[in-house]
């Protein structure tokens, strides 16, 4: 799985025109969902702070994967014309094919690979991109992605062992 994080408020709102965009928002239901960057409550949060802000955000789907073919469970109305992604860059990257009519704004950056420990409810970055390589070995919580207290939940050393990345 993907470990992925929110991109900040503004971030995403710089990318938005008020006047011109008619939204429709496209989440995934999965490795955003398990981070916290992502997942319906995050999508509704989203949905209401750019309407309270003057944006158009006429609707917004879930699907279950949005790096597979499935992303065509969602139909998107007529007058849409800007999609708002939940997916981490691979199911961002999908929708712009899958779509390639509409704009769209990604609100999720990538981190790297992630392990995840449903009963410790932690997940642990095991081999982060190279953007992210500070990120290595370090725990979040479950859903939220909020820092865990610590970072030794999960082991790592099998990972270092096949990858020769993680320490
Ligand atoms: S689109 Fe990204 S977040 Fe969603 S299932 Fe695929 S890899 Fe995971």
């Amino acid at each position: 799985m993907i470990f992925t994080k929110a991109l900040e408020y503004e971030d995403i709102r710089k990318n938005l025109d008020k006047d011109n965009d008619v939204i429709t928002m496209i989440g995934c239901e999965t490795c955003v969902r398990v981070a916290g960057s992502g997942g319906q409550e995050r999508m509704k949060d989203l949905a209401l702070k750019l309407r309270s802000d003057g944006y158009n955000v006429k609707d917004g789907f879930m699907v279950p994967t949005a790096c597979t073919p499935k992303i065509f469970l969602a139909k998107i109305a007529r007058n849409v014309n800007t999609i708002v992604s939940l997916a981490c860059e691979a199911g961002s990257a999908n929708l712009e094919r899958s779509y390639p009519e509409y704009k769209l704004v990604q609100t999720i950056k990538d981190v790297g690979l992630m392990v995840a420990d449903t009963d410790k409810k932690v997940l642990k970055v095991t081999l982060p991109y190279q953007v992210s390589d500070n990120e290595v070995g370090r725990e979040f919580k479950l859903f939220t992605g909020e820092r865990n207290e610590n970072d030794n939940s999960l082991p790592i050393m099998e990972m270092a062992g096949v990858t020769g990345v993680a320490k």
